[in-house]
C-alpha cells in the first residue's frame, strides 16, 4: 500500500550475483567439470582456501548445506550414539534435526527475551551427561560466548557454533564461528552469501577437519586434493562412513565472488538495522534489545518485542496492521507451524515446556531488512511498524 505517495519496499528480492561469477560458470558449463574432485584446485577447493583465509581458520570444508555441516561436525567429534547435545530452544528446526540425524539427543535450553541463551538454564542443564554444545546464533544474535566457552572448557566439552546466519558478526573483535571448536555457515539464499544452497564447516583442528572431509564424501584418495592434512587422512582412511554431502563447482563459482561483498553487506546491514531499531524504540509498545557489549552485529533482518500488555489477538492485529501498511511482520510463536517455534518440533517426541522461550516467541516479531535497502525504504518500514503498533494499542 502506498504511504506518503511511496510504494512499499520489496524485502524479498535478492541482490544480483556479482558479474564475475558469469565467466566462471560459462567455463564450467563448457568443460562440464562440475565435480569438485575431478581436477586439482577445483573451484570448491579454492573457495575452501579463500573462506578459511577470510574467516581466520586453518581448515574449511565446503558442503551441501549448513545442516550438513552441523551433522558432520557432530560426526567428526565421534560422539557415542544417544549423546546429549545442548542447543538453544530458539533456532531453526533444521538444527535439532541435524542433532537427531547424527544419532544424538538435543537438550533444549531456554532463550531469554533478548533472543540470547538464558545462561542460568544453560548452566543448570550443563551436567555430566552433556557430550557436546551446539550454539545457534539465531538471526545473528550472539549469546554470551565468553560464559559458554568458560563452562564448556571447564568440562572439556566441545562447542559447535551454528553461525549459519551470523557471517561477519564479531565477538570481542573476533569472527563468529571461530570461537568454538567448529563453526558452520550457510549459503542458502536467505543468508549473507547466496548460492541457493550450500554450507561450510571451519575448524583449526586437523583431526576434525580430516574426519569431516572424508565423511563429506572424499572417497578413496580424494582427500589428497585437500592441502595440509596428509597425516591425519592416513589415519582415517577407510575407517569412516561416506555421507556424500559435497558441494559442487557451480555453487563455489557463485559463492567465491561474494566473499569480497561481505564487509559492505555487513556494514550496510548493521547501519540499516540500527537506524530502524532507533525509530522502533521511540514507541512505548516496541523494543529492539541492544547487542551484548562484546558483540558487533551483522544483521540482515530485524527482531523486536511487543512490550507492555499485549494479548495474542492484539499481536496478531499488529501483523495485519503492518501488512496493510506494506510491511511483513511475523510474530514467531503466532504463525501456524513456524519452524522456529520449538513446540512444532514434534519429530523430537516429548518436548519439555520452556516457559521463557515460549513467552519470548509469543511476542517476538521478525521482519526482513536486507542490506541493499536505502534510507527512504528504512523510513517506510520503521514508521509503518510504529504506526501499526499505535493503531493496535492507541
Ligand atoms: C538457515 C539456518 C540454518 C540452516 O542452514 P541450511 O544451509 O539451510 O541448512 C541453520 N541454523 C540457522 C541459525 C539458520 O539461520
Amino acid at each position: 500500500m502506498p504511504r506518503d505517495g511511496q510504494t512499499a519496499p520489496n524485502c524479498y528480492d535478492a541482490e544480483p550475483i556479482p558479474e564475475a561469477a558469469r565467466a566462471e560458470i560459462d567455463r564450467l558449463l563448457s568443460s562440464g567439470d562440475l565435480f569438485r574432485y575431478t581436477s586439482e584446485n577445483a573451484p570448491v577447493s579454492q573457495l575452501e582456501a579463500e573462506f578459511a583465509d577470510f574467516i581466520g581458520a586453518r581448515y574449511a570444508v565446503a558442503v551441501a548445506s549448513c545442516s550438513a555441516a552441523l551433522f558432520l561436525s557432530l560426526k567428526a567429534l565421534d560422539l557415542p550414539r544417544g549423546a546429549r547435545v545442548l542447543v538453544p530452544a530458539f533456532t531453526f528446526a533444521a538444527v535439532p534435526s541435524a542433532i537427531v540425524h547424527a544419532d544424538c539427543e538435543p537438550v533444549l535450553v531456554e532463550v531469554a527475551d533478548n533472543f540470547r541463551i538464558d545462561m542460568t538454564d544453560f548452566e543448570a542443564k550443563f551436567d555430566d551427561t552433556i557430550a557436546a554444545v551446539m550454539i545457534s546464533h539465531m538471526r545473528g544474535h550472539t549469546s554470551d560466548m565468553d560464559a559458554i566457552m568458560a563452562l564448556a572448557d571447564a568440562r572439556g566439552v566441545s562447542v559447535i557454533e551454528d553461525a549459519a546466519h551470523s557471517l561477519g558478526t564479531l565477538w570481542n573483535g573476533r569472527q563468529i564461528g571461530t570461537i568454538g571448536k567448529i563453526g558452520c555457515f550457510s549459503f542458502q539464499s536467505y543468508k549473507l552469501i547466496n548460492a541457493g544452497e550450500g554450507g561450510i564447516l571451519i575448524t583449526d583442528d586437523p583431526e576434525l577437519a580430516a574426519r569431516a572431509v572424508i565423511m563429506s564424501g572424499a572417497y578413496e584418495h580424494n582427500w589428497k586434493k585437500h592441502p595440509g592434512l596428509q597425516n591425519s587422512f592416513h589415519h582415517w582412511q577407510n575407517k569412516l562412513p561416506l555421507y556424500n554431502t559435497r558441494m559442487q563447482n557451480l555453487s563455489a563459482a557463485v559463492i567465491r565472488p561474494q566473499i569480497a561483498e561481505v564487509p559492505r553487506r555487513v556494514a550496510d546491514g548493521r547501519a540499516n538495522h540500527d537506524y530502524v531499531a532507533e525509530i522502533l524504540n521511540t514507541s512505548p509498545w516496541l523494543d529492539v534489545p541492544p547487542p551484548l557489549a562484546p558483540e558487533t552485529r551483522a544483521p540482515d533482518s530485524l527482531q523486536f518485542n511487543l512490550v507492555g500488555e499485549w494479548s495474542d489477538a492484539e499481536a496478531l492485529r499488529l501483523q495485519d496492521e503492518a501488512k496493510a501498511r506494506g510491511v511483513g511482520v511475523q510474530v514467531f510463536g503466532l504463525s501456524k507451524d513456524n519452524a522456529r517455534a520449538y513446540w512444532n518440533w514434534q519429530f523430537l517426541g516429548d518436548i519439555p515446556e520452556l516457559p521463557k522461550t515460549r513467552a519470548m516467541l509469543m511476542r517476538a516479531c521478525d521482519t526482513r531488512l536486507p542490506a541493499r535497502l536505502k534510507k527512504p525504504d528504512l523510513d517506510f518500514i520503521a514508521h509503518a511498524i510504529v504506526e501499526a503498533a499505535t493503531a493496535v494499542k492507541g
